[in-house]
């Protein structure tokens, strides 16, 4: 029987972290940079890292419209704080984001989760913290947060997966996975574990 084959956005991020998970796991993982990259898949991750440079790199390399494609029609995908900003519908600058050019003006990447994110949300003091909360059945995981966003809105139809401080920050919608913390960041293995046996 054939390894499952994650595909990795490896455009900018925290991409060798999932793929060291995902190995020891057992799943074979294919680094995506070009769309010749994004045949035989059966899941896409979409990793940490900054947003805005990487949707400028989805463009570059012509990613975005096969990409797009692929998560539309279906495959499974796991977005991970960057990668769920990737995904969102809207985006909300957070006002201490002094690199954001508009603050309140959102500007959609993918826009195949029907969710609002509030980019760097926990603000400067708090940009990076780790909490253990229940998530998607595991009973507590260690919620590795850095410069995090949450999710200010969600459509009806989204199943929510966990809440913190009140704040939605993991999410299920269709094939689609996204959560506001770093789970390759964890030693805990539970929730690549969860995303292998839907992809
Ligand atoms: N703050 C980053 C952004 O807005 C996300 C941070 C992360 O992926 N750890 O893109």
């Amino acid at each position: 029987m054939r390894s499952i084959n994650i595909g990795v956005l490896a455009l900018q991020g925290a991409f060798i972290e999932h793929e060291r998970m995902l190995t020891d796991l057992g799943a074979v993982c294919t680094e995506i940079r070009q769309p010749s990259d994004l045949t035989g898949l059966d899941g896409i991750i979409l990793p940490g890292g900054e947003s805005t440079v990487q949707g400028q790199l989805l463009h570059k390399s012509r990613l975005f419209m096969p990409l797009r494609k692929l998560i539309s029609d279906g495959l499974p995908t796991l977005g991970t704080c960057a990668g769920l900003i990737l995904m969102a519908q809207e985006i909300n600058n957070s006002t201490t984001d002094s690199t954001a050019q508009n603050k309140t003006a959102p500007v959609a990447h993918l826009g195949t989760l029907p969710v609002t994110v509030r980019r760097n949300a926990y603000g400067r003091q708090l940009s990076s913290f780790v909490t253990e909360q229940p998530v998607a059945g595991v009973r507590n995981y260690p919620m590795i947060f850095i410069r995090a966003p949450y999710i200010e809105r969600a459509d009806e139809n989204v199943e929510i997966l966990a809440k913190v401080d009140g704040n939605i920050v993991a999410v299920k919608y269709r094939n689609q996975i996204g959560l506001s913390f770093h789970p390759e960041l964890s030693e805990n293995t539970k929730i690549h574990e969860w995303f292998l046996t839907i992809a």
